[in-house]
């Protein structure tokens, strides 16, 4: 084939698979077989590879992902991306009409789903895809444009090529999509993602566009943030410019144009809350909009927020359902837990079977029986709590529940030390209490050995490999490979991460050693302070409280720990197995001492207790709330109400390379 034929040919497939993405991704009714589709597709992927000079970045065929990068760029948004102000009532809702009445006679507005995703800008030039970012801190985001190209629905040529344009969509995980990605996550033994929206924003910050593209992500778009229209007019309202966007290939949100009053937008309110189940993604509210540019400019916009609309926040969803049985799990530090076993309810996009009750105290406040109707919810729509006990619906025959006077793992029999609501198995031996251990010493903040999950850890005591956590180290790729379900691959992966655990440093030991008050940043301080896992066997509790943040308390335990020559045994062999034992840190200077940090959202690079462990490395204190004290915000990836607060008081806000500049 000629250049010129080729290039003909290619400009020919483009277009024709583009149409029918289109079809098949916003539209949502294709016309023509997926095999058909594939044929197309493969058929332009060889005519490509044959012409590698007619690459171009918008081809359909690099939304199955390009080369990976090896760090996010950071970027300007043109248009900020603010965010909206809450409503958590009718009533505040009302509010929020009245003085819209006050200023605006016969608003119209725009309601819409709020969709629990992440936010993103996409920019457009000459009616090509040039880039998109996230959100970020609403000024600055991270061009996440290689994963947004394999977003089948969001389009890489527009049907009409005007001069720029910029809009904005919500980027999310359809949940049946969601279910399915942790059916295989369940079956391959890796963690399950929590939700919808964490799951969407992990695969979103991939640096490997095929990850994202396997993902299958999809995206509403709700905003038009600015466009050169050419010769065109510019639309004078919301959903004028929504149209024009549906025109030029975009998926759009839907939208209901009501007049800005009580009665109909609440029925709208009620009718969206109804369908939440139905939709494909998760919403956690619905959004009211003034609909005409003109009006927007009456209310004008507030600090942080616009004062032309509002986000009304669906409260939890509750349920009821019947408690069928308590069962009891052992925690690491010996705490038995009490689990509610429910009749299966759908609330909030998930099947809810089980509830924490905490301890018998929480049971007997909320005058729980076994086998009562009781009404559950999910806190942040996650994680679902039991919420009450309906007596009036007893049918007789629920029993009062009683906690185990034995452990359930070991039998022994079971302490509640007084004034304190939990109930203890005390038995340094027993199994469950063993597994929850090597759990966490295995886990991410403490020696970070990949793969070694609960199952794994299970089965290696049950088969007899290991009894504690230094065994781990003398375990063999034959032994672990023997397991049932352990590959040979999988083998040599595990002894590979545990062999590399031995270099976490004193800080990750102390944490995973698992002694009790005794957090990472805690047992950061105290590597600093001994310099050496021998010197801690012998520190009082007069020098223990000497660090830093340690209270009698922390000291008793630590003096406690080291006490028992088990326990200095176990160190001694994890000492003998080669584990470091000597801090990773130098002990650093104490320049900031008497500043407070407060972190918000998600970093770039660095997680939560890692950045905290950096601060207070320095002497640096971290707070869980913005107040005039606060020195510092530290904001993230989708920053919430912190960030709002911190601008309200003028406070200096700083991204992760401002954290780390200020660290030196
Ligand atoms: P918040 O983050 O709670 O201030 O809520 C604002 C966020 O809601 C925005 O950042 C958007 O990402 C998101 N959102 C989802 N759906 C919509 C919608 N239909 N209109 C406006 N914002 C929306
Ligand atoms: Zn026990």
């Amino acid at each position: 084939m000629s250049n010129a034929a080729a290039a003909a040919q290619i400009e020919k497939l483009r277009r024709e698979i583009t149409y029918h993405a289109h079809k098949y991704y916003v539209e949502d009714s294709p016309e023509i077989s997926d095999f058909a589709y594939d044929a197309l597709f493969r058929q332009l992927q060889d005519l490509e590879a044959a012409h590698p000079e007619l690459d171009d970045p918008n081809s359909p065929t690099h939304r199955v992902g390009g080369t990976p990068l090896d760090s996010f760029t950071k970027v300007t948004h043109a248009v900020p991306m603010g965010s909206l102000t809450d409503v958590f009532n009718y009533d505040e809702l009302r509010d929020f009409l009245a003085r819209v009445a006050e200023q605006v006679p016969d608003a119209l507005c725009s309601v819409e789903p709020k969709i629990d995703g992440l936010s993103v800008a996409l920019n457009y030039r000459d009616g090509s895809f040039v880039g998109g970012a996230t959100r970020g801190d609403g000024l600055v985001g991270e061009d996440v444009t290689h994963n947004l190209r394999t977003i089948g629905s969001i389009p890489l040529t527009l049907k009409e090529p005007i001069p720029s344009l910029c809009v904005r969509g919500e980027v999310f995980l359809p949940r049946a999509r969601f279910h399915a990605l942790n059916a295989r996550r369940e079956e391959n033994g890796e963690p399950l993602l929590a939700n919808p929206r964490n799951a969407a924003a992990g695969s979103l910050r991939q640096l490997d566009p095929k990850v994202a593209a396997e993902r299958g992500l999809d995206i509403y778009v709700f905003n038009l943030q600015s466009a050169d229209w050419g010769n065109t007019s510019a639309p004078a309202s919301h959903i004028e410019s929504l149209e024009r966007l549906r025109a030029l290939g975009f998926k759009l949100i839907t939208h209901a144009l009501l007049p800005a009053k009580a009665e109909p937008i609440i029925a709208e309110i009620e009718r969206i809350g109804a369908m939440r189940d139905a939709l494909p993604c998760d919403i956690d509210g619905v959004v009211i909009k003034l609909d005409r540019f003109a009006d927007r400019a009456v209310m004008g916009e507030g600090t942080s927020t616009p004062k032309w609309a509002v986000a009304y926040k669906f409260p939890p969803e509750q349920k009821q359902t019947v408690l069928r049985d308590i069962t009891v799990a052992v925690g690491r530090t010996g705490v038995l837990t009490p689990t509610a076993v429910l009749d299966p309810v759908r609330l909030a996009g998930t099947t809810v079977t089980r509830a924490t009750l905490h301890n018998l105290d929480f049971i007997r406040e909320k005058g729980i029986m076994l086998g009562d109707v009781v009404t559950v919810q999910k806190a942040g729509d996650i994680i679902p709590e039991l919420v009450c006990a309906h007596p009036e619906k007893r049918q007789g025959n629920e029993t009062v529940y009683e906690m185990p006077t034995c452990c359930p793992s070991c039998g022994e029999p079971v302490f509640r030390d007084e004034g304190e609501a939990a109930v203890r198995c005390t038995n340094g031996a027993c199994p469950a209490q063993v597994a929850r251990s090597i759990e966490h010493f295995a886990s991410k903040n403490a020696m970070s050995i990949d793969g070694l999950g609960p199952q794994i850890v299970e089965l290696l005591l049950s088969e007899g490999l290991i009894a504690d956590t230094a065994d781990l180290y003398t375990l063999t790729a034959d032994q672990i490979a023997s397991l049932e379900r352990m590959g040979e691959k999988s083998a040599q992966n595990l002894i590979a991460a545990i062999a590399a655990s031995k270099d976490a440093g004193l800080e990750r030991l102390i944490f995973a050693l698992g002694i009790r008050n005794i957090g990472a940043v805690a047992a950061a301080s105290l590597a600093h302070y001994a310099g050496s896992l021998e010197r801690c066997f012998t520190l009082t509790a007069e020098e223990l409280c000497s660090i830093d943040d340690f209270g009698a308390i922390t000291a008793d335990c630590v003096v406690n720990y080291f006490s028992h020559p088990q326990n200095i045994a176990l160190c001694r062999r994890l000492m003998e197995a080669g584990v470091c034992t000597e801090p990773k840190q130098q002990p650093t200077d104490n320049s900031l001492a008497g500043t407070t940090f407060v972190l918000t959202g998600t970093l770039p690079t660095l997680s939560r207790s890692e950045a905290s462990a950096l601060i207070t490395a320095r002497g640096g204190k971290v707070s869980s709330s913005v107040s005039k004290k606060t020195h510092y915000v530290v904001a993230g990836e989708e920053a919430g109400s912190k960030l709002t607060r911190a601008k309200e008081l003028g406070i200096t806000i700083l991204d992760e390379a401002g954290l780390l500049a200020l660290l030196g």
